[in-house]
Order: C-alpha cells, then sequence, then structure tokens
C-alpha cells in the first residue's frame, strides 16, 4: 500500500474501533413505508419524506414533463443561461406559498446555508447559532469568518446575555465604521431532537437587541401551521423574520433548499451568495418536482397527509407512554423521535437488533450528534399504517433501554 493510503486506512481504522465508521447501504427501490435494503424488505423509519411525496404520481409525472421540455440538465448557471421556466415557477411558488415578497431557490440545503449566510455578513460582524443547529449553517457561519457565539440549546437567557456582551463591543466599535451586524441563527424544529425553537420570543429579543434572525425550517415546512408553511407560520411570525429557510428534499418531495423574504434580501442574494452564483442550475426536473409537491402540500390532499402524520405520531406516543415509558418524549410534536441509548456501539446494537426483526431505524452518532450521545432517531411519515406503528412500538419497548 503507498504511503496516502496506508495513511487513509489507518484514520478508518480508528473511528472502525470508535464505532464511528460508516458505510453506504444500496437501497433498492423508492421511499416508502417499505424500502427494499440490500435485497431485504424493512419497515422504513429513517425518512424525511415526512409526507410521502417522493414518489407521488404529480411529482413524478411534473418531473417527467420538464425533462422532455427542457432537458436533463440546465446547461450554466442562473445569472447566465441556465434561469429556465421551471426554476421561476418554483421561486415564485415558493414565494406564494410562504407569502413573502420574493424567493430563491438553491440546489441543496446545505448550499441555501452557506451562501446566504456568507452573503450577508463579513469578518466585523456578529453570528449567533444555537448550539444544536445543522452542520450546513455551522459550515456557513465559520466560512463566513463573522465572529461566532454558540448559546446553549433553546437557552434565551443565555442568548440574551451573549447579546448583551455583543451590543457593547458593537457600541465601542471604531466610529466611521459601519456598525457591525448581528444575525442569529436557529432551526425552527431541530432535525435530530425535534424540539421546536420559541420563534415568538426570538423574534422579541432580536428586535429589541437590532438582531436580524434567520430560521431554517427544514423539518417543519409542509407541516406545521394553517397554511402548511412552517412553525413560523403556525405561530404566526412569519412576517417578523428577515430570513425564513428551507429545504426541498425532505416534505416537498424534490431536492433543493430556498430562502424566502423581502425584494432586497432575494436581490443581493442573487448577486451574491457564492453558491448559487457559482453553480451550474439544477436539473430542471428537480425544480418542477418541487413545484408539484409544494401544490400538493396546499392541497386538501395535503391537509389530509398532515392530520394522518400528526394522528400517527399521537398515537405512537400513545403506546410508548403505555408500555415503554422511558421512550415517551415528553416535550414537542415532531414527526422526529430521538431515543438516545449514549454509547455509540450501544446505538449500532440496537439498530442491528431493531433490523432483525424488520424495522430500519438508523442509529445517530458523532459528528451528526455529541460523542457518548449516540442514539436512535425515528422519523414517521404519512405513509406509515397504523399497524406499522404499533409495530415500531412494540419493538422499541421490548429491545431499546435509552440513556
Ligand atoms: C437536511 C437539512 C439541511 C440540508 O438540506 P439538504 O437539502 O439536504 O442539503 C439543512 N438544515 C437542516 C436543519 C437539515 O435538516
Amino acid at each position: 500500500m503507498n504511503p496516502f493510503d496506508r495513511e487513509l486506512t489507518q484514520r478508518l481504522d480508528e473511528w472502525r474501533d470508535q464505532s464511528l465508521l460508516r458505510e453506504l447501504r444500496a437501497v433498492q427501490s423508492p421511499q416508502g413505508a417499505r424500502i427494499q435494503v440490500n435485497g431485504r424488505e424493512l419497515l422504513n423509519f429513517s425518512s424525511n419524506d415526512y409526507l410521502g411525496l417522493a414518489s407521488h404520481p404529480a411529482l413524478k409525472e411534473a418531473a417527467v414533463r420538464a425533462i422532455e421540455r427542457f432537458g436533463a440538465g440546465a446547461g450554466a448557471s442562473r445569472l447566465i443561461s441556465g434561469s429556465l421556466s421551471p426554476h421561476h415557477e418554483l421561486d415564485e411558488t415558493l414565494a406564494a406559498f410562504k407569502g413573502t415578497e420574493a424567493a430563491l431557490s438553491f440546489s441543496s440545503g446545505y448550499t441555501t446555508a452557506v451562501g446566504t449566510i456568507c452573503a450577508l455578513l463579513g469578518r466585523d460582524d456578529w453570528v449567533l447559532i444555537d448550539r444544536l443547529v445543522h452542520a450546513s449553517i455551522v459550515d456557513a457561519a465559520r466560512l463566513s469568518s463573522a465572529r461566532l457565539r454558540v448559546f446553549r440549546h433553546n437557552d434565551l437567557d443565555d442568548l440574551q446575555r451573549i447579546l448583551r456582551q455583543v451590543n457593547r463591543r458593537r457600541a465601542n466599535s471604531i466610529s466611521g465604521s459601519p456598525r457591525p451586524r448581528v444575525l442569529i441563527v436557529t432551526e425552527s424544529v431541530f432535525s435530530m431532537t425535534g424540539t421546536l425553537a420559541p420563534l415568538k420570543e426570538l423574534v422579541q429579543i432580536k428586535d429589541a437587541a437590532g438582531a436580524w434572525l434567520m430560521v431554517d425550517e427544514a423539518h417543519a415546512t409542509g407541516l406545521y401551521g394553517p397554511n402548511r408553511r412552517g412553525l413560523a407560520d403556525e405561530l404566526g411570525v412569519g412576517d417578523r423574520i428577515e430570513i425564513q429557510m428551507g429545504t426541498l428534499g425532505k416534505a416537498v418531495g424534490a431536492a433543493g433548499g430556498f430562502i424566502c423574504g423581502s425584494r432586497p434580501l432575494i436581490h443581493l442574494l442573487v448577486n451574491r451568495a457564492r453558491s448559487f452564483v457559482f453553480s451550474t442550475a439544477p436539473p430542471p426536473a428537480a425544480a418542477a418536482a418541487a413545484t408539484a409537491g409544494i401544490c400538493v402540500i396546499q392541497s386538501d390532499e395535503g391537509a389530509r397527509r398532515v392530520t394522518r402524520l400528526w394522528n400517527s405520531v399521537s398515537s405512537l406516543e400513545a403506546q410508548l407512554r403505555a408500555h415503554a415509558p422511558s421512550l415517551a418524549r415528553h416535550a414537542s410534536r415532531s414527526a422526529i423521535l430521538p431515543v438516545v441509548v449514549g454509547l455509540e456501539s450501544k446505538a449500532l446494537d440496537a439498530a442491528s437488533v431493531l433490523q432483525e426483526r424488520g424495522l430500519f431505524v438508523p442509529a445517530i452518532r458523532y459528528p451528526s450528534v455529541r460523542r457518548g450521545a449516540a442514539q436512535l432517531r425515528v422519523s414517521i411519515t404519512a405513509m406509515h399504517s397504523d399497524a406499522d406503528i404499533s409495530a415500531l412500538a412494540s419493538a422499541l419497548a421490548s429491545s431499546v433501554n435509552p440513556l
């Protein structure tokens, strides 16, 4: 083996020793309540396709039609000749869906976070993030070169303490230079814990402190609020959040990410978000499928699917309270149920026991969560039947010991 491969193999071996090594598994079916993994059918509790739209006929048909009319690839970036009709239609659909002046779609949620935060902030600015935000936001905050502060998860006192410090430093900044900006970034529904951010209070706090607020609704878009726009919609604060982010690859059933907000925000991103400017436009099929996904979400069928999902979540919680109270969550209403088991090896063992029983529940380990806080992450979707939920509850109750 050459020195290069020897070094890499050593690093991989270290991760294996710590139960942190990961492998790809080939899935031979579309997303659904059941998936085919390595030739075996498993009940799937791992998908973010919360409403079952990824293989919905309306989305597939929209994608096929877009390919027939516009081809497989966009051929250039949006700012050159790649800004095709399906992209414009998607941006307009997103703005109408979220009730904002404007919207801009990106090729993924990850590139949305990186492009947006780096476009808004520079080295004299401040970025304040919740401890549990997604890696895309952490990476964006670091890459922006703004000064980074982390507040404890959903802890408003800690956030206010940091804001007071930052505002004292802001008041002392050299006169004549522009006042440093402060951006608070959080998720509305946290991807690994399923906890909900106190958005009403956050809006008041950022207004009082003269800061901006960016909220990533990756796990809430399509699921919460009277218009199913997300948690900000449910809490009635959408129009007070400067930067509303989301992904198109989860409940929307397609692929991509987006920002909704004011016209100046979107115009700035078109000019300055480097992941948007310097990247080929997403395939027209992805944009068309996302538009179709948002249309389904806004329809009566979307409402029925959301009701179905929340009924399954309630039913799971009730069964766990009855048969495995240590697994029942006490906090918030979300489609994500984390079962923290602690040791990485314990999470892998629990996942393989569940797999033997025919259930696919992923073991989530560092760096997705803290070391020693490995968990099983159960996600419920609108496609699960009552029998699927009961099978999950009894498998969890009999084979998983939480920390
Ligand atoms: C999945 C996720 C992203 C990234 O979105 P992709 O479209 O998958 O790149 C960003 N933020 C959060 C909170 C996520 O869960």
